[in-house]
C-alpha cells in the first residue's frame, strides 16, 4: 500500500487517512472499495482501476474512502439486505464522510457530489456490494 495514496494532498490540504481509520484495521488495495468487518480489513479500490482520469471515480477518490473509514467506525457487521437497511448503512458513511470533508474543507461541487452519491446508492442496490 503506497503511502502517498493514504496521505492524501491537494491545495494545502492533507488527509491522512491512517489516522483516520480505527487502530484495529487495515488498508489493502482491491478491484472495488468495501469494508470487511470480520477481517476488519478497509479494502480500497487499487488506482489501476481507474484509468479515466475525468472519471468521477478519481475525482471523489478521497471521500471514497472516508467514506469506508465511516463504515469501519460506525459500523460492526454488514447491513441487512433489504434495500431500506442499505441504504441506512450507506448513508451513514456517506454523512461521516462530508462531514470529514468539512473539517478539512476538501471542497467538491455539491451538485457533482450529490450526483456520485446517488450513483454510488444505486450501485449498491444492484450489485449488493459496498
Ligand atoms: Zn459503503
Amino acid at each position: 500500500m503506497p503511502e502517498k495514496i493514504l496521505l492524501f494532498e491537494s491545495n494545502k490540504i492533507i488527509i491522512d487517512f491512517n489516522k483516520l481509520k480505527p487502530d484495529d484495521y487495515s488498508f489493502k488495495f482491491g478491484s472495488y472499495f468495501g469494508t470487511s468487518f470480520a477481517q476488519k480489513i478497509i479494502t480500497i479500490k487499487d488506482p489501476k482501476y481507474i484509468t479515466n482520469d475525468k472519471s468521477p471515480n478519481k475525482k471523489f477518490y478521497p471521500i471514497s474512502i472516508l467514506h469506508e473509514i465511516g463504515h469501519s467506525k460506525l459500523h460492526k457487521s454488514p447491513p441487512n439486505k433489504k434495500p431500506v437497511g442499505l441504504i441506512k448503512y450507506e448513508m451513514e458513511a456517506w454523512e461521516y464522510a462530508l462531514e470529514e470533508i468539512k473539517d478539512k474543507k476538501l471542497k467538491y461541487n455539491a451538485e457533482e457530489l450529490q450526483k456520485f452519491i446517488s450513483k454510488c446508492l444505486k450501485s449498491y442496490i444492484k450489485n449488493n456490494h459496498a
